[in-house]
């Protein structure tokens, strides 16, 4: 039997429409030995996709060719050790699922930028998901320069050196470029090499209080199940802080119109289950709560945490405004009083209302109840053109 691993670390695959995402999140994880339930996968596919993976290297091989992501080196058949397990998060391009995207980013330890070399570099979708990637602070990032099959030498080569450009000028010049082809398989080894190097397993902060995001929730009972098998309902999220143990009491805010306690009945990644998970990839917890509550992703957006999280919950907040400047369309005019904003807070959605501004601080107006942290930056999206965009991002006071 495998040793059982719980993911280290979550990367974000992120990106334009149509750049290869999907393709070489697909290519990482051997998606056809991909062991997730199709529920799971479906479910997931509306929101966030995604997919465990072990990064493995060869022991008698050298060079890039030794790494890879399956368990038989390609050079000489025989067994790789693990390196590191890991999962991937395909967040959506598509500019109606930003938001989808921009919750997901409170997840991420790092991420693969995939760029089409076949396309101008930036595209309004790369600018826009990288602006959030810097706004959480996130460094590791290393760039896919995919589809590479589609252009000749030469037009990788000047496609190359604009996205170095794009790269200088964002002051992220030293995250590095892996020309690939998802379609042909080139370059996978040295894409998963250069994410071991840049993208490191972060502390685990193990003594602190409990904070874990949901970013799904469901209700895992088959219609007309027998009513004393029925089980509690599930929640998927990824810890960002502490520890959590199978039968531990712990919190759930903001809740429905209260914190909901709640008992873990037990706890899994992928197909494993654990006694205790901790920091790093997503996890899924089993409740005692009536599933009927966790339908649907009904409670994706909150948070889970233990007597000692202390959170804040309100439906009011003061902030302080940053605007993006290199957003497209952030030739924008000054926020008003009254206008109504899109808030990414954690992996929760909510619309705001501006109700004052005093320089570069703003009170906004939620719509529904929030749980937030002090400090904790969250992404602003305004109506710009009938569309939703990110405009920049506040720090909650
Ligand atoms: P996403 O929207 O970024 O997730 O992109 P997908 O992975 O869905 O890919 C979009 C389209 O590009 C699909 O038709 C893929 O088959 C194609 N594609 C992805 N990667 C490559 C590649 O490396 N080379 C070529 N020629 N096509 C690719
Ligand atoms: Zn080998």
């Amino acid at each position: 039997m495998s040793k059982k691993l719980q993911p280290e670390i979550n990367i974000g695959v992120i990106g334009h429409v149509d750049h290869g995402k999907t393709s070489l999140t697909t290519k990482l994880t051997n998606t056809n030995t991909d062991k997730h339930s199709d529920e799971i996968k479906q479910g997931i596919s509306i929101r966030l996709g995604y997919a465990d993976t072990c990064f493995y290297k060869c022991k008698k091989c050298s060079g890039l060719q030794a790494y890879g992501v399956s368990k038989k080196c390609i050079l000489c058949e025989s067994d790789c050790e693990i390196i590191k397990k890991v999962s991937f998060v395909d967040a959506p391009g598509h500019e109606t699922l930003m938001a989808v995207m921009l919750s997901g980013a409170t997840l991420f330890n790092g991420a693969i930028l995939v760029i089409a070399a076949n396309e101008p570099c930036p595209q309004p979708r790369t600018q826009e998901h990288f602006s959030a990637l810097k706004m959480h602070g996130i460094k590791n990032i290393v760039v896919a320069q995919n589809k590479i099959d589609l252009v000749t030498k030469e037009q990788a080569q000047e496609n190359y050196k604009n996205i170095k450009k794009f790269l200088k000028d964002e002051g992220y010049e030293h995250v590095p470029v892996i020309p690939t082809s998802a379609h042909f398989d080139v370059n996978i080894d040295a894409l998963v090499y250069a994410l071991l190097e840049t993208i490191d397993t972060p502390d685990y902060k193990t003594k602190e209080p409990l904070k874990m995001r949901v970013v799904r929730s469901f209700d895992v009972n088959k219609p007309g199940i027998d009513i004393s098998k029925i089980k509690g309902g599930v929640l998927g999220g990824a810890i960002l802080q502490g520890t959590l143990k199978k039968n531990q009491e712990v919190y759930l805010y903001p809740g429905i119109k209260k914190p909901i306690k709640l008992k873990v009945t037990s706890l899994s990644s992928g197909k494993d289950s654990f006694d205790e998970v901790r920091v790093g990839g997503l996890v899924a917890v089993g409740t005692d709560i009536d599933p009927v509550c966790m339908f649907g992703d009904r409670m994706a957006g909150q948070l889970i945490c233990d007597e000692k999280s202390k959170p804040l919950v309100g439906s009011r907040m003061q902030i302080k405004y940053h605007k993006i400047e290199r957003l497209l369309e952030s030739n924008q005019k000054p926020l008003a009083i009254s206008e109504n904003v899109v808030l990414i807070i954690g992996t929760a959605a909510n619309i705001g209302t501006i109700t004052k501004i005093k320089g570069n601080e703003i009170d906004i107006v939620l719509k529904k109840e929030a749980v937030y942290y002090p400090k904790e930056k969250i992404a602003i999206s305004r109506l710009i053109n009938n569309r939703w965009r990110l405009s920049g991002y506040g720090e909650i006071k």
